[in-house]
């Protein structure tokens, strides 16, 4: 969260955001399940100007066998961001950044998945970053769960996610990036419609309570609106296009 660039314009007196979206407006949102041949499931996401693409791999045969688990599967995420992915090129080496995103996702995944349904058992995400503005990791969790149902993995419920954030101050929902550089909070959500719960919730920023309370149902909202589009590129793919 940087300090606020005082010669960009957040919010006009009409409501209207940097990137001319309104403030419940969520950004472009394009999903395909499939793609990839040799994964055993597959989805690519542009959210906005972010272009992510998923496989999955499993359930698979764990080596070393020592981290397999005999009463449960279990999930492992690979968060990466190619180095041509943003302007200033990123080192291709894992950062602490990756770490923690691939850790939350992971967190974010694990209530969805029936990880009991195959002891022994790994299911590999890896989730590649073709390229980033802002909010990658609710996009790689949206795309990563599409990847995961189009695996056939037996799962609760699937997650979408979305951010919502303090602009101006005013709640917003999906930050951008030149929000969240210069905006007051972001606030990533991921969140299981039918099930109606959270799993991933992270705040940077400061808010008040009833901000708080606001951020929170406003990401709500973005994600059942996200857990449509999800639904229809599993659709498309597997009983044609809908175009409702
Ligand atoms: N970013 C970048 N270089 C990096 C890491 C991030 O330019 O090494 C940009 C990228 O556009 C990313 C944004 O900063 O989407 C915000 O990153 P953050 O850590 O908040 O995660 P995200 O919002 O992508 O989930």
């Amino acid at each position: 969260m940087g300090g606020r660039d005082a010669t960009m314009v957040l919010l006009d007196e009409n409501g209207i955001r940097c990137d001319g979206r309104k403030i419940d407006e969520p950004r472009r949102i394009m999903i395909k399940a499939g793609g990839l041949k040799n994964a055993d499931g597959s989805a690519y996401i542009e959210f906005g100007d972010n272009k992510i693409l998923v496989g999955v791999f499993g359930p698979r045969d764990v080596h070393p066998k020592h981290m397999s688990n005999t009463d449960t599967g279990i999930l492992r995420v690979r968060y990466h961001m190619e180095p041509f992915s943003v302007t200033e090129r990123k080192n291709p080496a894992p950062s602490r950044r990756e770490i923690e995103i691939s850790k939350v996702i992971k967190e974010a995944l694990e209530p969805a998945v029936m990880l009991e349904k195959f002891p022994r058992t790994a299911v590999d995400v890896f989730i590649e970053v073709l390229q980033a503005d802002g909010g990658t990791r609710c996009a790689a969790l949206t795309a990563a769960s599409v990847a995961l149902a189009d695996a056939g993995i037996p799962m609760r419920d699937m997650v979408a996610a979305i951010a919502a954030g303090k602009v101006a101050d005013t709640i917003v929902l999906d930050v951008n990036n030149e929000e969240d550089q210069a905006g007051q909070a972001d606030m990533p959500i991921g969140y299981m419609p039918s099930l109606k719960k959270i799993t991933l919730l992270q705040l940077d920023g400061i808010l008040t309570p009833e901000e708080y309370k606001k951020c929170v149902s406003v990401g709500v909202e973005g994600c059942k609106i996200v857990y449509e589009l999800q639904k229809k590129a599993l659709h498309n793919k597997y009983f044609g296009n809908r175009d409702d």
